[in-house]
């Protein structure tokens, strides 16, 4: 494993470059103005007509429509939502790449799935957060960063490693750890983390959790504090000091318990599922079905989205977290 920090990166890595920061959403707002902050010369590029637009000029940045953005720049880091990227890149920011010129991105996807296709005297880079926006700028702003990966695609000026990691360091993910990666490896663990384990796996073992309390008839809001709410604890405890710090810290009770009863929950066929999730990735039926699914303007997604609200685990959740104060009311 290769791992950068902020004594790696040369001090001029980025002098005199212009970065033009396309989009300023979760990872947009964050990184151009922890790079601003850094001494960077960020520029930003938005449409119009859209809600970024205006608290890009409230948080003083230098804003311009896209294409300007895009001609003005040394680099372009382009954070769209990825199922918008591959338009947007050939509507509005392809015709104005130069030669020498770098494309950047926080997410492999579109380079991966060769979605987007910069020519071959560009250099095509990636630095990426592990971690939201909001933490990329508190972290920045409390001194420290969070950590972080950098890939190299196309190294076309023979320097793209180092305007990387200067954007990177510019962000604060050096002062954390940035780890070196492929774009195919980048999307490809991106993608079965989020689908596997993250946010599709931990939702699906919660709710399964949850649902089997309540079938066998005990009072749905002790069960969202037993398979939901506590799910945070113990999570916190684990990212801090490993599994085997959490152990010590749960009951030898909850210890005994976990470690005899874990394999009757997550199994040789659950297992045989993350296969199948990771090989959908590997052979493109993913992109695939996402890319229909966008075509279709999210008509599934939205679908899903809805049927999951009148979820009992959603509402009871709810009800319980306002009546806690851990949430507030619409
Ligand atoms: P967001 O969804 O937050 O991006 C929203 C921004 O995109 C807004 O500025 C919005 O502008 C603009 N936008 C949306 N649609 C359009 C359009 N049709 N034309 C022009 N601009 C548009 O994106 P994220 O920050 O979540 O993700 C950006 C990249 O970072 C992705 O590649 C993602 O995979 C990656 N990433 C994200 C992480 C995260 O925590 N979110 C973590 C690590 C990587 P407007 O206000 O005008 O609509
Ligand atoms: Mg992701
Ligand atoms: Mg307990």
């Amino acid at each position: 494993m290769k791992m950068y920090y902020d004594a790696d990166v040369n001090a001029d890595a980025l002098k005199d470059k212009t970065v033009a920061v396309i989009g300023y959403g979760s990872q947009g707002r964050a990184q151009s103005r922890n790079m601003a902050d850094s001494g960077v010369n960020v520029v930003v590029g938005l449409r119009e007509n859209g809600s970024s637009w205006n608290l890009a000029k409230e948080d003083g940045m230098n804003v311009m429509s896209i294409s300007d953005a895009a001609k003005e720049a040394d680099i372009i880091h382009i954070l769209l939502p990825d199922e918008i990227q591959e338009d947007v890149y050939n509507d509005q920011i392809a015709e104005y790449v130069e030669s020498g010129n770098t494309i950047s991105f926080s997410h492999g996807y579109n380079i991966h799935f060769g979605l987007i296709k910069p020519g071959e005297d560009v250099n095509i880079v990636m630095f990426a957060p592990k971690g939201p926006g909001s933490r990329v700028r508190t972290t920045y702003l409390d001194g420290f960063g969070i950590p972080g990966l950098v890939a190299i695609e196309q190294d076309a000026t023979g320097d793209a490693l180092q305007l990387a990691l200067g954007m990177a360091k510019a962000t604060g993910l050096t002062k954390a750890g940035v780890i070196e990666t492929t774009f195919k490896e980048e999307t490809e663990t991106d993608l079965f983390g989020e689908q596997a384990v993250l946010c599709g796996g931990i939702t699906a073992l919660i709710n399964a959790g949850f649902q089997t309390l309540v079938e066998a008839g005990y009072q749905p809001e002790i069960a969202y504090f037993e398979t939901c709410h506590e799910v945070k604890l113990i999570v916190d405890d684990i990212y801090e000091n490993g599994f085997g710090g959490m152990w010590k810290d749960v009951s030898n009770t909850a210890e005994y318990g976990g470690l005899t009863r874990r394999d009757y929950v997550i199994t040789e066929e659950t297992k045989k599922g993350m296969k199948k999730v990771l090989s959908e990735i590997q052979d493109g039926t993913f992109k695939k079905q996402f890319a229909d699914e966008n075509a279709t303007d999210g008509a599934n997604l939205k679908e899903m989205r809805a049927a999951e609200e009148q979820e009992d685990i959603e509402t009871v959740g709810k009800r319980l977290r306002i009546a806690c104060g851990l949430q507030k009311e619409d």
